[in-house]
């Protein structure tokens, strides 16, 4: 039975089955980017010997739970959907405080994380293989899937619930033990999603968490001979980095990065939704979502008409503390992200017009904490960095486009390739769109964020390599197949059929 997790605003390493302190003096504080009176964690930079530890630990525990029936690992992440469900408001309530987020837009991400437990669940009932007709007499031949052993988890700060789970859900039920690396910007919130896991009977060392530096922690998890694969979310910068390390110690990676997602509005569209979801993708979450819509591509004929009806939305968005529950956006996660929305606003202002925003705010409860305003750039010029590069801001580049294959065009103009979406009733350009758009997940008439725990998550092109997270295929790159072949002839073979 794990030790449960300690309340103190210090934050402790998961090894074993223990909630351990980590014995290095450095420590990073995280204060809530809100309010940064308040110090939310103390985040320690743990050792490379404190997260060979966590390692070891899994692999000491792998051959047990690789033995523990397939549906019975599942029936332990019921237990944690049904856990996690009851205390979603305590843990959308500490996400807000440590990253930023709104409370509403919290409690959205810890009951989609319910979702993908529950899902997960019903996939250790479902870890089949296939049976094949063999090409000789009375042999039967069929693949098993497998687990690989430890896994390597590194993760982001924006979703510190649901990116943890969708790895971990697909990871242990397939029978792996894992090693999780959070972000340090949101340590807290992924201790207690772990917290959850461990209560609802995850056995000692099939998950265990190490905080620390992505360099020295991550870099160790990376690098080390006893993890088999690796799955990551997060910037490209690191994400090439460990794909590059992995393929040279031949491990299994799976890299989700940046996106910079496209909504395309044709003439057709019926505009008043197009604006609301240009607002909501745009702004919610404080355009801190991989999914966000950082670029609205839209026909000249109706872009005057547009960019009003969404400039007159965005106006009435409130920015403040998410806690209050009339606020629609919340800050700026850190120093560092404020600085490069602030950096890109600046830049714009001299390459584009801006029709919305583009200040830091000031004053009041604003002084304390990272607010920056909903800030909406058109006639934004396509090869432009403002409309190619991912600022992960509340930053809306608006492109102007003069018919529907120039809007294709631009849309995949960019390095990246996750999410993207159509506004428009034109059967025989919707489907074309579907065709020939250059992402991952691709919405038509409604907004580019969202994705449901049963289907495939991930990118194109710059934004992922490896398999796609979530839905049944997520547990592709967690397994090994092996193909079985099985001889009942009872007779030496004399010749082969192949
Ligand atoms: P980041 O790349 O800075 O950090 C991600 C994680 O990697 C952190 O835990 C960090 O400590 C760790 N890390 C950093 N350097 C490392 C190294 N050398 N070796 C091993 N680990 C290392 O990303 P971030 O700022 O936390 O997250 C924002 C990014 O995540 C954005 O680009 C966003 O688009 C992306 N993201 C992508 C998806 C997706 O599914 N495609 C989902 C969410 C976020």
């Amino acid at each position: 039975m794990a030790t449960p997790a300690p309340n103190e605003r210090l934050c402790r390493n998961f090894i074993d089955g223990e909630w351990v302190a980590s014995r290095s003096a450095r420590v990073v504080e995280r204060r809530n980017p809100a309010n940064l009176d308040e110090i939310v964690t103390l985040v320690p930079l743990s050792t490379p010997e404190e997260m060979r530890q966590a390692i070891e630990a899994a692999r000491k525990a792998f051959p047990s739970w690789r033995d523990t029936p397939a549906p019975a690992r599942g029936r332990i992440l019921a237990r944690a959907a049904q856990l996690m469900e009851q205390r979603k408001e305590e843990l959308a309530r500490l996400l807000t405080r440590e990253e930023g987020k709104t409370f509403k837009d919290a409690l959205g991400e810890v009951i989609k994380s319910v979702r993908v437990l529950e899902f997960m669940a019903g996939e250790g009932t479902r870890l089949a293989g296939e049976t094949m007709p063999s090409d000789l007499p009375k042999n039967f031949a069929y693949t098993i899937k497998q687990p690989m052993g430890v896994v390597g988890l590194i993760t982001p700060w924006n979703f510190p619930v649901s990116i943890p789970v969708w790895k971990i859900a697909p990871a242990i039920v397939a029978g792996n033990t894992v090693v999780l690396k959070p972000s340090t910007f949101a340590a807290q919130t992924a201790a207690k999603t772990l917290e959850l896991l461990a209560e609802a009977g995850v056995p000692a060392g099939v998950i265990n968490m190490v905080v620390g530096s992505g360099r020295e922690a991550g870099g160790t998890l990376v690098e080390h001979p006893d993890v088999r694969a690796v799955s990551f979310t997060g910037s490209n910068a690191v994400g090439s980095g460990i794909y590059h390390t992995g393929a040279e110690r031949m491990k299994k990676c799976q890299c989700e990065m940046g996106g910079k997602n496209p909504l395309v509005v044709l003439r057709d569209a019926d505009l008043e939704l197009a604006a609301d979801a240009t607002v909501f993708g745009a702004f919610a979450s404080t355009g801190q979502r991989c999914t966000a819509t950082s670029r609205v591509v839209i026909e000249e004929g109706v872009a005057d008409r547009f960019v009003e009806m969404v400039v007159s939305r965005a106006k009435k968005w409130k920015v403040g503390n998410g806690l209050e529950l009339d606020v629609d956006m919340g800050p700026a996660v850190n120093e560092q992200q404020i600085e490069t929305d602030m950096r890109y606003i600046e830049m714009g202002k001299g390459v584009a017009k801006l029709v919305l925003g583009g200040e830091r705010l000031a004053g009041g409860a604003w002084d304390r904490g990272y607010f920056v305003s909903p800030t909406i750039f058109d006639h934004v010029a396509r090869d432009s960095s403002l409309a190619q590069d991912e600022i992960f801001g509340p930053v809306l580049s608006v492109v102007r486009v003069k018919d529907f294959d120039e809007a294709m065009d631009v849309a995949n103009s960019v390095k990246y390739g996750l999410s993207s979406s159509l506004y428009s009733n034109d059967a025989a350009r919707i489907f074309a769109f579907i065709d020939r758009i250059e992402t991952g997940i691709t919405h038509v008439n409604s907004p580019t964020v969202g994705g449901e725990a049963h289907l495939p998550f991930g990118g194109m092109k710059a934004t992922g390599v490896g398999m796609r997270e979530m839905g049944h295929g997520a547990l592709d790159f967690f397994t090994e197949v092996k193909s079985v072949y099985i001889d009942y002839t009872g007779s030496r073979r004399e010749t082969r059929a192949y």
